[in-house]
């Protein structure tokens, strides 16, 4: 399909541009005050110390927008991209960028109570800057209609309606969590992160940074509802990072938050084979990870396919409420040798 097709070309072309805008916005997330330089397409993932353990010539494989639409296939895609433009977003300036993620790009990973706050709170970063963007654009019905060539006034539907106000709802909290990272920052209060890991012996092939909130855990049991609107959802941070002596999973969330993280993360180790459950935290929950080029490469095209099913599963809650474990289930993958759960 092209916008072409649309019997209002002009109106699509111009929500896409809208939305391309809205996501290409710089703003400095730091809370501090003394920002400098221009603001910066800043990795989630170090290039040197993280991304760079699992390329091959400067790429890696991610999610991307796909680069040509068809009809009937997805937006998106996994494809091989270079280490500059992967896992980014413009959300700290030149000083910020350098200064606050220091301990992370300059210093070995070892499990310091700053280096796992930075990683948390990079990931929520991030988080807060796409979510209330995300919810901006949601297109609203004058819009749909618009592209559409519709004349009457459309209505969203109740599903979208909820969908619209969960969306809200989930940039609220997000911004939430950011405001209490800030002030934990500001104070350095690196204690009231809660972090927990499993240890890989080898490196990952699989990296990620992402914050999300677990509505339900692994084997199907509810931990927070996505339709209660009054309730305050708490969110859990991931990173998947290679380490000097093989890889880590590193969980966590603020002390402050309700008991969904620590049930998620249980329900995650409660598992025969931990490479598969990480894996599947990954792909069933984020877009921002990066693939060694050639495990992707070495896989057969079914479980490319599996992979990329699991990727474009927007309805995890109900998947892991009707299905077996996914990591019970699924092809075997990957394995990153005996994973051992740890607390820091
Ligand atoms: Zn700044």
């Amino acid at each position: 399909m092209s916008l072409s097709d649309l019997p209002n070309p002009k109106a699509a072309a111009e929500l896409i541009a809208k939305y391309r805008r809205r996501f290409s916005s710089k703003v400095c997330m730091a809370p501090n005050l003394d920002h400098h330089g221009p603001v910066v397409a800043a990795h989630t993932l170090s290039v040197e110390a993280m991304l760079r353990k699992v390329a091959t010539d400067s790429h890696v494989y991610v999610v991307a927008q796909a680069k040509r639409f068809a009809k009937d296939t997805f937006p998106i895609e996994i494809h091989r991209k270079g280490l500059r433009d992967v896992t980014v977003f413009n959300g700290f300036c030149q000083k910020h960028d350098r200064d606050l993620f220091a301990c992370l790009e300059l210093e070995p990973f070892r499990f310091q109570r700053q280096q796992c706050f930075m990683l948390a709170y990079r990931a929520v970063a991030r988080e807060c800057y796409l979510k209330r963007k995300q919810f901006e654009s949601i297109p609203t019905p004058d819009e749909v209609a618009s592209v559409h060539g519709v004349e009457q006034k459309i209505q969203f539907s109740g599903a979208m309606l909820m969908f619209q106000a969960a969306s809200l709802k989930g940039a609220e909290d997000v911004e939430r969590l950011k405001s209490a990272f800030d002030k934990h920052l500001l104070a350095q209060s690196w204690d009231r992160l809660v972090t927990r890991a499993i240890l890989f012996p080898s490196t990952p092939t699989v990296l990620a940074a992402a914050a999300f909130q677990p509505f339900i855990d692994m084997d199907g049991n509810q931990l927070q509802d996505f339709e209660d609107l009054e309730s305050e959802t708490s969110q859990i941070c991931i990173s998947v990072i290679p380490t000097e002596t093989g890889g880590a999973a590193i969980f966590s969330w603020l002390d402050s938050a309700n008991s969904a993280p620590q049930r998620y993360f249980d329900s995650v180790v409660r598992s025969q084979d931990l490479t598969a459950s990480v894996l599947h935290v990954i792909f069933d929950n984020t877009e921002n990870f990066a693939i060694n080029p050639s495990w992707y490469e070495g896989m057969t095209e079914s479980e490319k396919s599996y992979v990329f099913s699991r990727v474009v599963l927007f309805a995890q809650n109900t998947t892991y409420a009707d299905s077996p474990r996914p990591d019970q289930t699924a092809p075997k993958l990957a394995s990153w040798g005996e994973g051992v759960v740890a607390a820091f």
